[in-house]
């Protein structure tokens, strides 16, 4: 989990808010502590003030491994010192249970090179409907594979609205790679069998990326199963605190190398996050999914307190009802959606509040498996009613690229479409008013959306002027023609 004998002592750790803590804490600073990485302890404690206490061990620099939000646990990954401080601090232990470092996922579970592999073998076999390609190089030189699903191949259509899937930002997190595998596997098989899925497939371009942190994922195996974040200088950095925006901004992420959460030195520093950067600005997705694990939990921008998005009705809207379709591992219930500040704690630098912020990708992050089932749950009891508790929530997202949205290309007098311009959007009724600014992408098409209402849409390009159109959604996509001519 951390480096080998690296001392820390309570001077790092962030004091912000502790309040009451802070005395104890002075008199821990005074006390040496090491961190030997041979055992891992997995410990969950009962909070009786949530979230305020949750917030205090995320300022902490604790390895939040999930939550379990009917009860209010937390499960952390500790060593023996910090279980002691823990305990020093009054929390109430109700669980503890040591893992050796070295006791590995089930052998079932993906490796990169079982991963490229099968990549491989699936687009050699419906060469029609799939592609794969290395979609850039990890820290260490692995290559990050990427597969392209969609009908007709060979010859992109660009008013097919892009949805996207990853797996595994986080190293550890091994169902989250089983959960897009499986979406891989569904839409392959079934196309031609189930009309569902062969017109999701010839209607959309569909990217799934299984296992995004291939580094990590081999030091969970050779090293370290409680491994998160990348391999940088042997500390790593976590990914998913390392996107340009919002970056380092409201105590969502660590400035500490050994904290689970560490930042990275500056924003996009790290190669994997330039990577799945560059992948969403050439795929432009309208919906994505990020697969984490675990809390049972849906998850959607913004990732600091206090801040949502402006197009939260739709946002919000959908997370909620993808989470109303996720049955939790106990069959009492479903997922629960929010914000991260909403259900866990803030949050920056986070893929998802990046991708809507640039783009207006609305993005998702879906936290599988519960507490009792943990990172690496027995793939034979787990793995297959993981995989199918989740697909109704995916197989939504692919239903809802019909629903309420406007698509089309902006063209120039010669009918090609046109690079930077905007899409301004302003609901006039039928609903809750909000304005949308969305960038169009590099070859003029766009793909909003939007709920149900009557629109105010202006389309602008510099040099090549402004247009407007009212347009009235209900329930389908609407195709609005436009071509910026003088
Ligand atoms: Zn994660």
């Amino acid at each position: 989990m951390k480096s080998k004998n690296k001392l820390i002592s309570f001077q790092s750790i962030k004091l912000k808010n502790l309040g009451l803590f802070t005395a104890c804490a002075l008199m821990l600073s005074q006390v040496g502590m090491y961190q030997t990485g041979a055992n891992h302890l997995i410990v969950r404690l009962a909070l009786t003030d949530y979230p305020t206490q949750m917030k205090q061990i995320h300022q902490m620099d604790m390895d939040i491994a999930g939550v379990n939000l009917n009860d209010h646990t937390v499960d952390l990954v500790v060593n023996e010192q910090q279980s002691q401080q823990l305990q020093i601090l009054g929390f109430h232990f109700v669980q503890m249970k040591s893992r050796n470092s070295l006791a590995s996922p089930d052998r079932e579970y993906q490796t990169p090179a079982k991963i490229e592999a099968l990549l491989k073998d699936y687009a050699a076999k419906y060469p029609n409907l799939a592609e794969v390609h290395s979609v850039g190089k990890s820290l260490e030189g692995n290559d990050i594979w990427v597969i392209r699903i969609t009908g007709d191949i060979a010859h992109p259509n660009p008013a097919k609205p892009h949805i996207f899937f990853n797996g595994m930002h986080h190293a550890r997190e091994v169902m989250s790679v089983e959960v897009p595998l499986d979406t891989i596997n569904t839409l392959l098989t079934q196309y031609g069998q189930d009309a569902k899925v062969t017109h999701w497939v010839d209607a959309n371009e569909i990217w799934i990326l299984p296992m995004f942190n291939v580094d990590g994922n081999q030091k969970v195996w050779k090293s370290d199963s409680m491994w998160r974040k990348n391999t940088r200088g042997n500390y790593g950095v976590d990914i998913n605190r390392n996107y340009p925006y919002a970056w380092n901004s409201c105590n969502g992420s660590s400035s500490s190398h050994s904290a689970q959460d560490y930042h990275g030195d500056s924003a996009a520093s790290e190669p994997e996050t330039k990577v799945m950067m560059n992948l969403v600005k050439t795929i432009r997705p309208v919906f994505s999914i990020s697969y984490h694990s675990y809390s049972e939990i849906v998850i959607y921008p913004y990732g600091c307190e206090g801040q949502h998005t402006p197009t939260k009705e739709v946002v919000e809207g959908i997370g909620t009802e993808m989470a109303s379709k996720i049955v939790t591992d106990d069959g009492s219930g479903h997922y629960t959606a929010g914000t991260a500040p909403e259900l866990l704690y803030s949050v920056d630098g986070g893929d998802i509040d990046w991708m809507y912020h640039e783009y207006q990708d609305i993005p998702y992050v879906i936290e599988v498996n519960s507490t009792n089932q943990g990172f690496q749950p027995s793939y034979r009891e787990w793995r297959d009613q993981t995989v199918s508790r989740v697909k109704p929530a995916w197989e939504f997202l692919l239903d809802r690229l019909d629903g309420s949205s406007i698509f089309g290309q902006i063209k120039n007098a010669q009918g090609l479409g046109v690079a930077n311009a905007q899409v301004h959007i302003e609901r006039t009724s039928g609903g809750n008013a909000f304005v949308q600014d969305y960038p169009a992408h590099d070859d003029g098409t766009f793909d909003v959306i939007l709920p149900e209402g009557t629109y105010n849409v202006t389309f602008n390009a510099s040099g090549l002027g402004t247009k407007s159109t009212q347009v009235t959604v209900a329930g389908q996509r609407v195709e609005v023609p436009v071509s910026l001519i003088e």
